[in-house]
């Protein structure tokens, strides 16, 4: 369809950032917030606040929910009628987990409505970038008939029926996000305790997290069941953990990172993995 009008419930940085971005494509906007006062900058661009959420449901085939978590979702379209949800398609921008996600779209489904699920990797300032990125799993002809309003927001990546797959392969992202995330403020910390800036470590940083030549590597090896230590030995990798650990609490620095990763390593190697790749520690966490 080619929808001009649509609802966004929930209007945290990026909720505001989503209605702001439908404003400049001229779509009609209603909006709905716990908080009305922060709908008032909208307000005054042109967009229409409801009075409550049912108003604001009932305005538009498309609502846009830009919630905290699913907890806020409920709450929310829970004091809805479910006359006015018949017929709705829900798209449910809050993070959480594939579970919830396919939790919630039964729960709209019984009510005769859609959720399409939408896991945004964009912070605020990205909204209305087409370059941005953003997973969406639900209905297929759902998400085909409603694409290009979703695509006001961000680039839009459809992962398949499955309702969980959005928030899934946002979860995904996010494994890697926090865990590579927290090895910069690591490395920070023990350049601090050298009197070494954030700025002087800048460029060493960006090429240490720049792993992608690691990915092309080991992502067909690791789908061939190819565990090789042909490049590299866990036993090696357990080594250099060690070293690591050591070199960031002889520096007084707070230990508690390196330390469960050489704890990984040294399980891997106790379970038999030590000649294979540090690859083999995927064997490893599998089994848990
Ligand atoms: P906020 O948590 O700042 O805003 C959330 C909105 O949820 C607000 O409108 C708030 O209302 C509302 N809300 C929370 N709890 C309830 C409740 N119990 N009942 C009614 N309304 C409620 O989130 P953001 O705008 O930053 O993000 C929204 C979603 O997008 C989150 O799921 C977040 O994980 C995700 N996200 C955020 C990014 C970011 O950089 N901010 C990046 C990518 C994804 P009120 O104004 O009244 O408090």
């Amino acid at each position: 369809t080619t929808a001009t009008a649509v609802t966004v419930i929930g209007l945290g940085p990026m909720g505001r950032a989503m209605a702001g971005a439908y404003l400049d494509q001229g779509y009609e906007v209603t909006l709905w917030n716990r908080t009305p006062s922060r709908a008032a900058e909208l307000v005054r661009r042109g967009a229409f606040l409801a009075a409550s959420p049912s108003e604001a449901v009932a305005a538009n085939e498309l609502v846009v929910l830009s919630l905290t978590d699913y907890d806020a979702f409920y709450g929310v379209l829970g004091a809805v009628d479910p006359a006015v949800l018949a017929g709705k398609v829900l798209v449910n921008l809050s993070s959480d987990t594939p579970l919830r996600a396919r939790e919630a779209a039964a729960w709209v489904a019984e009510r005769g409505a859609v959720q399409l699920t939408g896991g945004i990797l964009t912070p605020p300032s990205g909204v209305g970038d087409p370059a941005s990125s953003a997973f969406y799993s639900g209905p297929r002809e759902v998400f085909e008939a409603h694409r290009g309003t979703l695509s006001v927001l961000t680039g839009t990546d459809y992962r398949g029926e499955d309702p969980g797959l959005a928030a899934l392969f946002y979860q995904l992202n996010m494994v890697m996000f926090w865990t590579a995330l927290s090895g910069y403020w690591q490395a920070i910390a023990l350049a601090d305790a050298h009197g070494i800036t954030a700025g002087e470590l800048q460029p060493y940083a960006r090429s240490a997290l720049d792993l992608d030549r690691f990915v092309d590597f080991y992502a067909p090896r690791v789908d061939a069941g190819h565990h090789g230590g042909d490049v590299d030995r866990l036993a090696m990798g357990l080594a250099s953990a060690e070293h690591v650990l050591h070199t960031v609490t002889d520096a007084g620095v707070d230990g508690a990172l390196p330390a469960a990763i050489v704890d990984l390593f040294r399980r891997g190697a106790e379970a038999g993995y030590g000649d294979g790749s540090s690859s083999s520690l995927v064997e490893l966490l599998k089994k848990n």
